[in-house]
C-alpha cells in the first residue's frame, strides 16, 4: 500500500511543482509588466521604465517594494491635470479688476472705489448699467452718452483725480505726522 501510495504521489507533486512554478513565473512576469506600465504612467523617460522593470524583475517582490518607495509621486496625467488647475486659478487672479488708483481689488460693476474713491465706471444716463468711463454709447441700450460724457464724465476723470490725490496726500501726511507726534 505504501508503495503505491508514492507511486501515484510523485506525479502528482511533479504537477504541483509545475503548477506552483507556472504561478510564481506568472506573477513575476505580471510584476514586471505592472511596474512597466507604472512607471510609463509616471515617466517619460524610456531609461527609467527600462530600469524599474529591471529592478523587479531581478529583484521580485523586495524590488517591487523598493520601486513603490522610489516611483514619482504623480502621474503624468495627474501632473498635467494639477498644471491646468494651478494655471486656471493664476487667471481667476490675473482677471479679477483692480483699481486703478489704488491697486486694490475692485468688483467689476462698482463704479468708484471704495479705498481711494477714484471712479472706475459710469452710469448709463438712460439705463442705469454700469459703462466704461471712455464709452459713449450704451451698449445695453444704444443711447448715446455725448450728453453726460462731453462734460461731466470727462470732467471727473480730469478733474476728479487731483482733489483725491490731494485728499489721498493729505491724508498720508496727517497720518504721518501723528505717527511722529505720537512717538
Ligand atoms: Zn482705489
Ligand atoms: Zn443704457
Amino acid at each position: 500500500m505504501p508503495e503505491f501510495n508514492l507511486d501515484s504521489a510523485g506525479p502528482i507533486f511533479t504537477g504541483l511543482a509545475i503548477y506552483g512554478g507556472l504561478v510564481v513565473a506568472a506573477f513575476w512576469l505580471a510584476m514586471i509588466v505592472w511596474t512597466y506600465r507604472d512607471m510609463r504612467a509616471r515617466s517619460r523617460d524610456t531609461f527609467a521604465q527600462i530600469l524599474a522593470a529591471l529592478l523587479v524583475a531581478v529583484l521580485t517582490v523586495p524590488g517591487l517594494i523598493i520601486y513603490l518607495l522610489l516611483r514619482p509621486r504623480e502621474t503624468l496625467s495627474e501632473a498635467y491635470e494639477r498644471s491646468l488647475e494651478e494655471e486656471a486659478l493664476l487667471q481667476e487672479i490675473e482677471d479679477k479688476p483692480t483699481c486703478p488708483g489704488c491697486k486694490n481689488r475692485v468688483q467689476a460693476d462698482w463704479q468708484v472705489c471704495p479705498s481711494c474713491h477714484t471712479r472706475l465706471k459710469k452710469p448709463c444716463i438712460h439705463c442705469g448699467q454700469t459703462l466704461e468711463l471712455p464709452w459713449n454709447l450704451c451698449p445695453y441700450c444704444a443711447t448715446p452718452q455725448t450728453g453726460q460724457t462731453g462734460h461731466s464724465t470727462r470732467r471727473a476723470t480730469t478733474r476728479a483725480p487731483s482733489p483725491q490725490e490731494a485728499w489721498a496726500g493729505y491724508q498720508s501726511a496727517a497720518s504721518l505726522e501723528f505717527i511722529d507726534g505720537e512717538e
